[in-house]
């Protein structure tokens, strides 16, 4: 099944410049897709998109059955939001929040599910991410890559059916970026549909399905990654 399809998506920051030029693809459930391409190109723009961040000028998305377009209704977002996970570059976690805390905030603040369950959920997640130690710790004592691991567990605490990357290893030291990628590795091995943005190109080759090339808001390539790195 498809999870997300978009058609002739169209954004537009500044008047005449086209930050998404007609921009179709379709994710299929159970699905990784890798967006590469150069600074600038819409990549982040175009995942934005896809859990409402970002609000279309034109063209239509379908994401998990729920329609998002250019009214941007409230509902539909609100829908999409709760079933559509993001990490960002900045980890963005809650300074004075321990680990366990970051992670069952939303589950309990937005989601009003029992304390006791979403804190052995959050730590199930720890667990999988490599980190279960750090959970009575603070973000700032944590490194990078660790704090990246926690905004996955934190995403995934809620249950999304789609996970979206934006770049999630680029402000890490380079020797932090493989323990990033292994759990997102494991991510797709367990089935998840993920897009993700990254310069990484041998966790393209390995873990993606497909591999899409954007320029100037535009899709250029989409194809295996075989296909893709083989130049032809
Ligand atoms: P990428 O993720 O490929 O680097 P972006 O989606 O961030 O590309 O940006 C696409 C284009 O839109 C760029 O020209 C960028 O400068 C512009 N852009 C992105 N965000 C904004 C914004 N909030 N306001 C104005 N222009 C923006
Ligand atoms: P990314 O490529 O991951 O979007 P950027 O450094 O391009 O990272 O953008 C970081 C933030 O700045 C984003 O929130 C983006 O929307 C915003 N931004 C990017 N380009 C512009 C721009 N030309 N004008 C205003 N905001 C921008």
């Amino acid at each position: 099944t498809v999870a997300i399809r978009a058609t002739d998506l169209v954004k537009s920051y500044i008047a005449g410049v086209r930050a998404l030029d007609r921009v179709s693809l379709e994710v299929s459930s159970g699905e990784v897709l890798v967006v590469m391409g150069p600074s600038g190109s819409g990549k982040s723009t175009l995942i934005r998109t896809f859990n409402g961040l970002e609000r279309l000028d034109g063209g239509a998305l379908d994401v998990l059955g729920v329609r998002l377009d250019s009214t941007h209704a409230d509902p539909q977002v609100r829908a999409i939001r709760r079933r559509v996970g993001m990490v960002f570059q900045q980890f963005n976690l809650f300074p004075h929040l321990s680990i366990l805390e970051n992670i069952s905030l939303a589950p309990v603040k937005v989601q009003k599910r029992p304390k006791a369950e979403v804190e052995q959920r959050a730590l199930e997640l720890l667990e999988q991410m490599g980190i279960q130690e750090q959970a009575e710790k603070y973000p700032a004592q944590l490194s990078g890559g660790q704090q990246q691991r926690v905004a996955i567990a934190r995403a995934l605490a809620l249950d999304p059916e789609v996970m979206l990357f934006d770049e999630p290893t680029s402000a890490l030291d380079p020797e932090r970026v493989k323990e990033v990628l292994d759990a997102m590795r494991q991510l797709a091995r367990g089935g998840m549909t993920m897009v993700v943005v990254t310069h990484e190109i041998g966790f393209a080759r390995e873990v993606a399905d497909r591999v899409m090339f954007m320029d100037q808001g535009q899709v250029v390539e989409t194809s295996d990654p075989v296909t893709f790195f083989s130049g032809a």
